[in-house]
């Protein structure tokens, strides 16, 4: 869901009897959102998602725990797995677009739901905290164990001709996204589609 979207939807959706202060703090928060930058120097990926598990703790004991590594899934999908023309897109950039659009379009909307959440529960949020750990999300985007091509610009699997962040190496010197592959093999049979080479992912 794009930002935009993910503030208006949760705008509307509100109807507890604080809905100014909600409004002021969500157009705050969304201006505070927008501006964020990951930090010069980004903590060892455990240490982010300590802070992010603690202040969740903090601002809505009652998460799912789902809620919060949710983001660290997507460091392992292959754009094409998102769904999202928009994320295919960017990550065909390379120069880590892939991992801003993860923000923009994943980290953002989770935000403000979480946000909608503590305020139904627990009434007014505190932006300080609230800004922290809108922080240390940002920065456990940036601060996963990409792969080089997240940050250059990556390969096309042959196949599927969408990037590839996880290619799978055959023994002839060839890659394509695993699932990919696999079908391939599964379809047409037990030869890398490029070079026909036999078996191509058993060891040689
Ligand atoms: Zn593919
Ligand atoms: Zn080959």
């Amino acid at each position: 869901m794009d930002k935009e979207l993910a503030f208006t939807l949760h705008l509307a959706i509100y109807q507890e009897e604080d809905l100014g202060d909600y409004i002021t703090f969500m157009m705050n928060f969304r201006n505070v959102l927008n501006r964020l930058k990951p930090s010069e120097v980004i903590e060892l990926e455990t240490i982010c998602c300590t802070n992010i598990i603690d202040l969740m703790m903090e601002l809505l004991p009652c998460h799912d725990h789902h809620d919060v590594p949710w983001f660290e899934c997507f460091s392992f999908f292959e754009p094409a797995d998102l769904d999202s023309e928009f994320m295919e897109q960017e990550a065909a950039k390379g120069k880590g677009a892939f991992i801003q659009a993860l923000w923009t379009q994943f980290a953002i909307p989770k935000l403000c739901f979480l946000v909608y959440k503590a305020w139904r529960r627990y009434g007014a949020q505190n932006l300080t905290t609230w800004t922290r750990l809108a922080q240390a999300v940002l920065d456990g985007c940036f601060g996963k164990k990409w792969s080089d091509c997240v940050i250059q610009v990556p390969d096309t699997c042959s196949i599927s001709l969408s990037p590839m962040h996880w290619p799978e190496k055959t023994q002839c010197g060839h890659s394509f996204h695993l699932r990919c592959f696999l079908r391939h093999l599964d379809m047409i049979g037990h030869t890398c589609p490029l070079c026909r080479t036999p078996n191509p992912l058993l060891p040689s």
